[in-house]
C-alpha cells in the first residue's frame, strides 16, 4: 500500500506556518505499516488542488489530505476531492446537531458556511471532531484510491488520528491481522549512532518496522509487528530485538513507553533488597530524588547528603579528583550502613575560547563488597539537562 500526504494551506507555502501535520501523520502511518511513498504541499486554490489529487491518484492508493475543512471561503478540500470523485457532499446529522448547539449556547447566529463543517462526502465513512467542528472523511474505492480528509489544526486533527482514523485503517486494511509493538530503551549512546550500528536493519526494515525516537538524554526503538497470530508477532519481535541487542546491547537499559532508567535501576536494587545512599556535588541531590521517587516504603534510600561547591572558604569539603570521590564514597556508605553507595563529584570546568563550558565529572559506586568502581564523565556545556544526564550517567554506572 502506498500512501501519499497532502497538506493543504497557503500559510505553508508561504512559510507562515509549519506543517506539523505530515510528520505526525507519517510517524503514526509508520507504525501502522503503511509506507508513504510521496508528501506535497498546495495552497488553498482549487484548481492546483484538482491538479495535486490528480497526479496523486496516479501513483497512490491512500491519499490523505489535511486542511481546508473549515468554514472559510478558502477552505475547499472536501469540494474539491468531491468533485474529482463525482459525488455529492451531504449532511452528519450529529456534526450538524453540535455545532448548531454551539451557535445556540453563545447565542451567535449560524452562517451557511457553518453547515458545509457537518458535511461529508457521498458513501464515506464521516469522523467525529471531538475538539472541533469540521467532520473527518474516509472515502473508499474499488477502481480508485482511498481518501482520508482531516482538519488543518493540529488540536483537531492529532486526536482524532490517534482516537478514530488508526483503528478505522486497521479494520480496513489489516482487518485479519494484529499489531503488536515493543519498545526498546536506551541511554549512553546518541541516535544518529544508534541508527548508524543499525543502518542496514533499519535500511530494509518491512515488517517488523522500527522507530528511532530521540528524547532529552536518551533514545527509544519501537518495533511494530502486524502479522496474523500473537505468536507469529512475538516470535518476530523476539528476533528482531535480538539482533539489535547484538549490536548495542551495552546501551540497552529496558523496555517500555512509559519506563526510565531510575524506575529499572530501583526496581533492580529492591528486587535484591540492596539499599543505597548518596553523596554529590555537581548534581545537588538530584540523583537522591530519583531514588526518592522510587521509594514508597523506605527501603531503598538510606540518606544522602549534598556536597558544597568548591571555592576558597570550603575546599576542603569539596570533592573534584578521582581519589576524593573514591573516599567520599566510602565514607558515605560508613556513615549510612547501606549496601551500595554512590558518590558524584564537582566538576572541574574550563570555559573555551567560545565561551562554551567543557569539563569533567567523577563518579564511584561502591558495592556489598566494598568493591569500587569510577568513571569519569566529560561534557561540553553546564545547560540544565547536563546534571540530569549525569544522574543517568550515575544510574547507569550503579546498573553495571
Ligand atoms: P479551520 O476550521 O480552523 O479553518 P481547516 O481544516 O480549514 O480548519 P486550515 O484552514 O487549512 O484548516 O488551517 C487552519 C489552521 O490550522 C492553520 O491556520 C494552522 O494554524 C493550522 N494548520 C493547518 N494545516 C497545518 C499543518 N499542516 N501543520 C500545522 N498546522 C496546520
Ligand atoms: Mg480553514
Amino acid at each position: 500500500m502506498k500512501a501519499e500526504l497532502i497538506a493543504v494551506g497557503t500559510e505553508i507555502l508561504l512559510g507562515e506556518i509549519t506543517d506539523t501535520n505530515t510528520p505526525f501523520i507519517a510517524r503514526e502511518l509508520a507504525n501502522l505499516g503503511i509506507d508513504v511513498y510521496f508528501q506535497a504541499t498546495v495552497g488553498d486554490n482549487p484548481e492546483r488542488l484538482k491538479t495535486t489529487i490528480e497526479i496523486a491518484s496516479k501513483r497512490s492508493d491512500l491519499i490523505i489530505l489535511s486542511g481546508g475543512l473549515g468554514p472559510t471561503e478558502d477552505d475547499l478540500t472536501k469540494q474539491t476531492v468531491a468533485k474529482a470523485l463525482h459525488r455529492k457532499l451531504i449532511t452528519d446529522s450529529e456534526s450538524m446537531t453540535k455545532i448548531a448547539r454551539y451557535f445556540a449556547e453563545t447565542k451567535r447566529t449560524m452562517t451557511e458556511n457553518n453547515r458545509v463543517q457537518a458535511m461529508y462526502i457521498d458513501g464515506a465513512i464521516p469522523i467525529k471532531n471531538r475538539t472541533g467542528f469540521a467532520v473527518g472523511i474516509f472515502v473508499t474505492q474499488v477502481n480508485g484510491p482511498d481518501f482520508l480528509l482531516l482538519p488543518g489544526p493540529p488540536s483537531e486533527l492529532e486526536p482524532m488520528v490517534t482516537e478514530q482514523v488508526l483503528p478505522l485503517l486497521k479494520n480496513t486494511y489489516f482487518s485479519d491481522h494484529i499489531l503488536q509493538s515493543r519498545v526498546l530503551r536506551f541511554f549512553g549512546i546518541g541516535e544518529s549512532q544508534l541508527t548508524t550500528q543499525l543502518a542496514d536493519l533499519i535500511q530494509h526494515q518491512k515488517n517488523p518496522t522500527i522507530a528511532p525516537y530521540a528524547k532529552q538524554n536518551e533514545v527509544t526503538l519501537r518495533l511494530t509487528a502486524w502479522v496474523q497470530t500473537e505468536k507469529e508477532a512475538q516470535s518476530q519481535l523476539a528476533d528482531l530485538d535480538n539482533q539489535i541487542q547484538v549490536r548495542v546491547g551495552q546501551y540497552f537499559y529496558g523496555y517500555g513507553e512509559h519506563n526510565s532508567l531510575s524506575h529499572v535501576v530501583a526496581d533492580k536494587l529492591r528486587a535484591n533488597k540492596i539499599t543505597i545512599s548518596t553523596s554529590e556535588g555537581f548534581t545537588g541531590g538530584l540523583l537522591a530524588a530519583s531514588f526518592a521517587n522510587e521509594d514508597s516504603d523506605g527501603k531503598l534510600l538510606m540518606g544522602g547528603q549534598v556536597v558544597p561547591v568548591k571555592n576558597s572558604s570550603n575546599s576542603e569539603a569539596a570533592i573534584i579528583s578521582r581519589n576524593d570521590t573514591v573516599r567520599a564514597v566510602q565514607k558515605i556508605k560508613h556513615q549510612l550502613k547501606s549496601d551500595f553507595s554512590i558518590a558524584i563529584a564537582q566538576p572541574s570546568i574550563d570555559v573555551t575560547g567560545t565561551g562554551e563550558h567543557v569539563g569533567s565529572v567523577w563518579m564511584a559506586v561502591i558495592d556489598q563488597e566494598n568493591v569500587v568502581t569510577t568513571e569519569k564523565i566529560n561534557f561540553s556545556t553546564i545547560r540544565p539537562f547536563v546534571k540530569e544526564r549525569m544522574v543517568l550517567n550515575g544510574l547507569s554506572l550503579i546498573n553495571k
